[in-house]
């Protein structure tokens, strides 16, 4: 029987959308222009199908003017850059994202140095990256990372300074930008990856964990301190019983047993990362219309 609290980030990202439709509605009765966000997508990977509809449906949710941009498998660089370019120009466009990730033939850091810094909503263009570590407040920083602060925060309370977070996982997009994320909360911060050695044993000195490895239910309850909050990232698409599953980096069940809270998936990280991406949207409109952030 689980003990644990299930934090639940439908309803915490639930109210931050609802929050920025109301800064929308108001631009819109100011008769401003509103925000405008532009997603892009290569191909037909039926996974980045899912994410891109869903983020445009969020937007047109929050007043965000949303467009999608959806080229062939076969689009040539030149092509792409091409289009990143006319949206980078494009005045009405004030977020860029790029979905990831991109058929092989097209170089994805490439593409993602192209987008101009302050259109980067996903965070990943190099001077964003460097600006977050920098500690600079016009950073427009990684999405599912925010997300998974805000959790922690929505069950600890806005004060993390002196949590110990362990995260699992050191990727460009969670892992790294988690930590300074965690650290800019003035929380100590360990990395686990797959070169460590003793990976559970640090695991198990968190008062918050989040977990980004990419591996179903790799982490069980040997990882966790009786009392932690849990922040499980991962999806992965396993099938139970003949029917398809989604689940997470951590054994739910066993976990929720000893853990203070935990994520659920689906209903965790995920809609936070998409609430995250729209909140970018807004900082991005605020910073191109020359407002102080
Ligand atoms: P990556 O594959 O880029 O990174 C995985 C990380 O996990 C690597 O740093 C790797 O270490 C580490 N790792 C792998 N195996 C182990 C192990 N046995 N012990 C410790 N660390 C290990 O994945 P992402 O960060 O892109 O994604 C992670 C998960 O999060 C995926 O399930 C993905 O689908 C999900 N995700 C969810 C999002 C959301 O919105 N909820 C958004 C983005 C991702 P090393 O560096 O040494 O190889």
């Amino acid at each position: 029987m689980e003990t644990a609290a299930i934090i639940n980030g439908k309803e915490v990202a639930d109210s931050l959308v609802a929050s920025i439709a109301t800064q929308v509605a108001q631009l819109e009765a100011e008769g401003k222009r509103l925000p405008g966000l532009a997603v892009v997508m290569v191909g037909d990977n039926p996974a980045s199908d899912v994410y891109v509809r869903n983020k445009t449906r969020r937007c047109q949710q929050a007043g965000i003017l949303g467009q999608e941009f959806r080229l062939d498998e076969a689009t040539t660089e030149a092509d792409l850059l091409g289009l990143v370019d006319r949206l980078n120009d494009d005045p009405g466009v004030d977020g860029i994202l790029v979905q990831l990730p991109l058929p092989a033939h097209l170089d994805e850091q490439r593409v993602l140095n192209r987008i101009a810094v302050a259109k980067d909503v996903d965070g990943f263009h190099p001077n964003n990256v460097g600006k977050l570590s920098l500690g600079d407040a016009t950073a427009l920083v990684p999405c599912t990372p925010q997300g998974c602060v805000t959790l922690a925060q929505s069950e600890l309370g806005a004060d993390l300074s002196g949590k110990h977070v362990v995260i699992v996982g050191r990727s460009n997009i969670v892992g790294k930008p988690a930590a300074q994320l965690f650290l800019a909360q003035h929380c100590s911060v360990t990395v686990v990856h797959s070169r460590s050695a003793n990976g559970a044993e640090l695991a198990r000195q968190a008062d918050i964990l989040v977990v980004a490895v990419g591996r179903p239910e790799m982490v069980g309850p040997d990882w966790v301190k009786p009392g932690a909050v849990v922040i499980d990232v991962g999806i992965n698409r396993t099938e139970r019983d003949g029917k398809a599953k989604l689940v997470g980096d951590v054994a739910f069940g066993p976990v929720a047993q000893l853990a203070a809270a935990i994520t659920p998936v689906p209903g965790g990280v995920g809609p936070m990362t998409i609430a995250y991406l729209l909140e970018n949207t807004m900082k991005a409109y605020a910073m191109n219309q020359g407002q102080q952030v």
